[in-house]
């Protein structure tokens, strides 16, 4: 059994190489992930300003050609002013040249009003735009950075497989599935040392007994809290 032991700390240890090396990959990529979204993000923001600013510029069109109907209309009636026969007509052009030109009033107002709207969204959209490139710049730089990095983590990645399909082969096929179900199920960690009666896959203390028949290396155990393999872990190790 000592030599079973032997085999599966030595298995555990690569398979903690590996789990390292996996989580790496997926810190990476999920670092990207949101690298993307937030960039993602931005560009929504800006195609929903965009729209705004075209539904401003049109409104501001519109209200540009109502003002200038109007001029036209006021220009008209001036001119029969000078032509009509009653006072009663005189008092109902003059009434619609008023209304006419309130009317404009209204529109400037609100030509200013847009004219605020418009710059305010511009600024928006240029500060988004902005910083869309700057993350956009950042993503790239990472990017290539990343490649570079994921070349190396899948040579070590091949590497420790190659490592774990010898080692593997030297263990028990009835052994291995318990060991590789427990390490699913534990995190990546299936076997584990106990120091001092502590049990390091949960640190809760094992049994004085069952420490006892560890020390002996006879059989082999597991955690009664944790369910993990067990070895004895020595203070100098
Ligand atoms: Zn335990």
């Amino acid at each position: 059994m000592k030599e079973e032991i032997k085999r599966l700390k030595a298995l555990q240890e690569v398979d903690l190489e590996i789990g390292k090396v996996e989580r790496e990959i997926a810190v990476g990529s999920e670092a990207l992930g949101s690298q993307q979204e937030s960039i993602e993000k931005h560009k929504a923001d800006i195609a929903e300003n965009t729209l705004k600013l075209e539904d401003v510029e049109a409104r501001q069109r519109e209200l540009e050609a109502e003002v200038e109907d109007a001029q036209l209309m006021i220009k008209d009636r001036q001119n029969k002013l000078m032509k009509v026969q009653t006072n009663r007509e005189y008092q109902s052009i003059l009434k619609e040249i008023d209304d006419a030109k309130s009317a404009n009033r209204q529109r400037d107002d609100e030509l200013v009003r847009l004219l605020e709207q418009a710059e305010f969204l511009e600024k928006k959209k240029a500060e988004q735009v902005a910083l869309c490139e700057e993350e956009e710049a950042q993503y790239n730089e990472d990017l290539a950075e990343s490649d570079k990095k994921t070349v190396e983590l899948d040579a070590q990645m091949a590497k420790f497989q190659k490592s774990r399909a010898t080692k593997v082969k030297k263990v028990k096929a009835a052994l291995l599935r318990k060991y590789d179900q427990i390490r699913v199920k534990r995190d990546g960690l299936a076997m584990v040392g106990v120091n001092r009666g502590v049990c390091h896959g949960c640190f809760m203390n094992v049994p004085p007994q069952l420490y006892n028949e560890l020390l002996k290396e006879e059989e082999l155990h597991a955690c009664p809290a944790c369910n993990r393999l067990l070895y004895n872990l020595p203070d100098s190790e």
